[in-house]
């Protein structure tokens, strides 16, 4: 039998790449949250993109957990991408977990444990821990002058472990944001929660004034070198994490097999308890992050009811929905609604609309994905993909981007040229052609009053 081997990092980045929404890099707004008309990959969609942006900064204010918002919007009109582009600004830190509705079907969990799981996933607790410097680690020093008055803040990253230069370094920037240079004997301020150090002066007196204002400050006599020797670090590790952790039946193992089972209730009542007991001590901090629910309306009746119970429990994230669905039945019941939520679940949410694209809006789109793909076009065959993109779909023409490149390719090309484009046109048809050949030729398919007039089996 072959050896099985890892997947190299070559092979991952190349998956990667041409994953359909690895060309968004963010939401591509500007720093008063105005989308600009193609950036960080995305394109025009300029209203739903905003509101992306405001709801992202919510997030990363803290304000907006528990709260529902929906992406409706025709198919291939940038739902995911979106939603893709809060999750890069928000960052690594900021848990976003994405879930196809049909995800939740599984035989493994009911349905409420699948979303669950899914819930306390997108919900981060950010832990802080004071370790000494130890050789080969990146040191960060953070210096604020907010507790003395003023705003400037500055950071330093610092690639060495040698105390000396870290010791030097990190003098030399107290001193150019306070104009006085920070040594043996001087009082500093350094903020529990942030980090931030503030020099004080040399006496405790300017401390005891602080001490009095109250606040999370710890004042130290600076000893030289001592200032910079202890660093806070923080890690983030969803409450999921730590259910499957302490899980006596699942051990921390199952993290890595993804195999986590269920997880009984008792247990996430534990754990509720003592994250709220290191968020009192100070010693963690809890990061709500984003669920994106995407094809909501295959969730059924009991799932949604079980959302909107768990939208107001303590802990939630923000739950992103999205539907391109009209009005459809709602899984389990018989009532029609729009997009398949019930009311009283869209009627907490806030509704963000995608509209369809102009055609130079997907020309940029197509270009921006031949670009990541690594496939040089000719002016003429984008113009004949961008006409299919229009007329059929924004994500068959996607297709044809990477199969006329192989076309051309095969002709020695390194160019994709119109034929190519007409080639792999006919090769693969898109759904409209599709459904066209089925009702021309309807009598030749299979259809379901063929199965009934099977015999019943003896
Ligand atoms: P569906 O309802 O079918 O799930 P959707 O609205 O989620 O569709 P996406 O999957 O986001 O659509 O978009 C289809 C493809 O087009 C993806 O490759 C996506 O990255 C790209 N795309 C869509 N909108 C934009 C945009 N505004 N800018 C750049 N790329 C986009």
């Amino acid at each position: 039998m072959a050896a099985i081997t890892a997947p190299t990092s070559s092979t991952v980045q190349t998956l990667e790449r041409i994953g359909a929404h690895s060309h968004v890099r963010g939401l591509g707004l500007d720093d008063a949250l105005v989308p600009r008309p193609s950036a960080q990959g995305l394109v025009g969609q300029t209203a739903a993109r905003r509101a992306a942006g405001v709801i992202t900064r919510m997030v990363q204010e803290g304000r907006i957990s528990g709260r529902a918002v929906l992406f409706a919007g025709p198919p291939s009109t940038g739902k995911t991408a979106i939603a893709l582009g809060m999750a890069q600004t928000l960052g690594a830190d900021v848990p976003f977990v994405m879930l196809s509705a049909s995800e939740v079907f599984s035989l493994e969990m009911s349905k409420t444990e699948a979303l669950t799981q899914a819930f306390r996933r997108a919900i981060g607790v950010r832990i802080k821990e004071e370790k000494e410097v130890v050789e080969g680690e990146v040191v960060e020093i953070i210096v604020d002058r907010s507790l003395t008055g003023a705003t400037k803040t500055g950071k330093l990253t610092l690639k060495t472990t040698d105390m000396e230069t870290i010791y030097d370094l990190g003098t030399k920037m107290i001193d150019s944001l306070n104009r006085e240079k920070v040594s043996a004997g001087d009082v500093v301020a350094i903020d529990k929660a942030s980090g931030r150090i503030s020099k004080l002066g040399r006496s405790f007196t300017r401390a005891r004034e602080y001490d009095a204002m109250g606040g999370d400050t710890r004042f130290v006599q600076c000893p030289e070198g001592e200032l910079q020797r202890r660093k806070e670090v923080t890690h983030t590790v969803s409450l999921h994490e730590i259910d499957v952790i302490n899980s006596r039946t699942q051990g921390f193992l199952a993290l890595f097999a993804g195999d986590t089972g269920e997880i009984k209730p008792e247990l996430r009542d534990q754990i509720n308890v003592k994250v709220g007991e290191w968020r009192e001590e100070g010693k963690a901090e809890v990061v709500p992050g984003v669920l994106f629910i995407d094809e909501v309306h295959m969730l059924d009746v009991e799932c949604f009811s079980f959302l909107n119970r768990a939208l107001e429990s303590e802990l939630a994230p923000l739950v992103i929905m999205a539907s391109n669905r009209g009005l459809t039945r709602v899984r389990g019941t018989r009532y029609t609604s729009p997009h398949g939520i019930p009311i009283d679940l869209l009627d907490r949410a806030m509704i963000v609309q995608t509209k369809p694209y102009s055609e130079a809006e997907v020309r940029e789109i197509l270009t921006i994905r031949a670009k990541e793909e690594d496939v040089d076009i000719e002016d003429e065959a984008m113009s004949v993909i961008t006409r299919i993109g229009v007329e059929t779909s924004l994500r068959y023409a996607q297709q044809l981007i990477t199969t006329s490149s192989l076309a051309a390719r095969r002709r020695k090309s390194a160019r994709v040229e119109v034929p190519d484009v007409r080639r792999v046109f006919g090769l693969f048809i898109d759904a409209k052609r599709s459904v066209k050949y089925l009702q021309q030729h309807a009598g030749e398919f299979m259809s379901d009053g063929d199965f009934d007039a099977l015999p019943a089996p003896a």
